[in-house]
């Protein structure tokens, strides 16, 4: 689960990170009195969505007095903000956050992410911040730092103390770069997060540290742990139908291709995209139902993958193991009887009862395609894909010579 920059900056205010003075506003109006109890006489107004790259999408603006901090709140609320990482759809502004200006020295990147193959929590930083952390690695890879952290004792000052050495910082302002690091990993331990990332964190002209961009993601599955982080969910954030999926407790991500999937276990929805592509079509999302695929769970599958109007085919691979395929297939025919949908929809069956399960689809009367091998499914999903694409052409020929 992301979070917004103005409650990433509060939490990691929490554990010891400096950042600058600011405030929350949900309207123009709003923003210019925040900027008021701020004081000072420069204001940076920075669009609260979930993504990076807004200061190059016209998502940050610096001011310099309260007409401008209103006009730049107005410029960004109740609109859509894309970014080079949003998609072409963008992000809604509910609402801005006011801050401080602050008179940048030197920009660093610091990061916090878990790294695969060393099973540990590892700092990344950089001399050269400011920019996004890809870029870094391709223009200045040599300038990154990498440091794992040892689970058993956690972040030591000596290993913050190196790090802060390395970016290269002035001896006085150690302490506070340590300090920083510090904090930021016990944030990230603590409240199970999955990424931490301050980008740019600036040694400002007086000599202090301060975070200027806070991003925290966290593990969603450690969410119960922490129901204050909880809270901080915004739905308005999220992809409609991926919260929708997660509130019905299936593991939804949408995709842009053709080929709806229904699949019961996350490596198997992996192959099963997987050999879609291999067969020449898209997946149009990665769905994974769980174990327990009841009646009830696949009728929901359906509606959530047919909610998806680039659908043209529905993929269902089910390897019954625990579960039984009988039970499944009776879920399935319940599901298109209740909803009929208007696309083929290609059923895989393997594993414990799969024989009674096909019998229960062959007799149910409905135009299911049926397969027995993974590869044979997607081929004919990509069959079916291609024929409807054939006929909806040929609905738009007619159309012409009918006017
Ligand atoms: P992002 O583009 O979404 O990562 O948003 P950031 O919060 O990182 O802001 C983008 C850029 O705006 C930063 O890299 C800074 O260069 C600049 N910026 C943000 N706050 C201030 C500030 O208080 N003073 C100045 N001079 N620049 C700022
Ligand atoms: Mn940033």
């Amino acid at each position: 689960m992301d979070i917004h920059e103005y409650q990433a900056k509060s939490i990691l205010a929490n554990f010891g990170v400096a950042i600058p003075r600011g405030g929350l506003a949900y309207s123009p109006e709003q923003a210019a009195y925040r900027a008021r109890e701020i004081g000072g006489n420069k204001w940076v107004v920075k669009a609260q969505v979930h993504t990076g790259g807004r200061g190059k999408a016209g998502g940050v603006t610096l001011c310099e007095n309260e007409e401008q901090v209103f006009d730049a709140a107005d410029k960004m609320f109740g609109k859509r903000l894309v970014t080079n990482q949003t998609g072409p759809d963008g992000k809604f502004t509910y609402r801005v956050y006011v801050e401080g200006g602050v008179h940048i020295e030197r920009e660093i990147y610091l990061g916090f992410v878990l790294d695969r193959k060393s099973e540990r929590i590892m700092v990344v930083a950089s001399a050269s911040g400011g920019m996004e952390i890809e870029e870094i690695s391709e223009d200045h890879p040599d300038s990154i730092i990498r440091s794992i952290v040892e689970p058993a004792v956690g972040m030591l000052d000596f290993q913050a103390r190196e790090i802060a050495f390395k970016l290269g910082v002035n001896p006085g302002q150690i302490p506070q770069t340590v300090e920083t690091i510090i904090g930021c990993y016990k944030a990230f331990r603590e409240l199970d997060a999955t990424m931490v990332e301050i980008n740019p964190l600036v040694v400002t002209s007086e000599g202090a540290i301060i975070a200027l961009d806070a991003k925290m993601t966290f593990d969603d599955n450690a969410l119960f742990r922490h129901p204050d982080i909880s809270e901080l969910r915004d739905k308005s954030q999220e992809d409609q139908r991926e919260s929708k999926a997660s509130d019905r407790g299936l593991s939804y991500v949408a995709l842009d291709g053709e080929i709806g999937c229904i699949v019961n276990g996350a490596g198997l929805a992996m192959a099963t995209m997987d050999i879609i592509e291999v067969s020449g079509g898209r997946p149009a999302n990665f769905l994974d139902i769980g174990g327990g695929a009841s009646p009830e769970r696949v009728a929901k599958a359906f509606n959530l993958v047919m909610a998806d109007d680039n659908v043209k085919a529905i993929l269902v691979n089910i390897f019954a193991g625990i579960n039984r395929c009988d039970w499944v297939a009776e879920g399935i025919v319940q599901a298109l009887q209740n909803n009929p949908v208007d696309v083929p929809v290609i059923v895989r069956l393997a594993g414990t009862k799969v024989e009674e399960g096909r019998k229960i689809l062959a007799s149910s009367g409905l135009p299911i395609i049926r397969a027995s091998t993974l590869a044979e499914a997607a081929e004919r999903s990509v069959e079916a894909w291609q024929n409807t694409n054939k006929s909806t052409n040929n609905v738009q020929i007619l159309g012409e010579v009918a006017s």
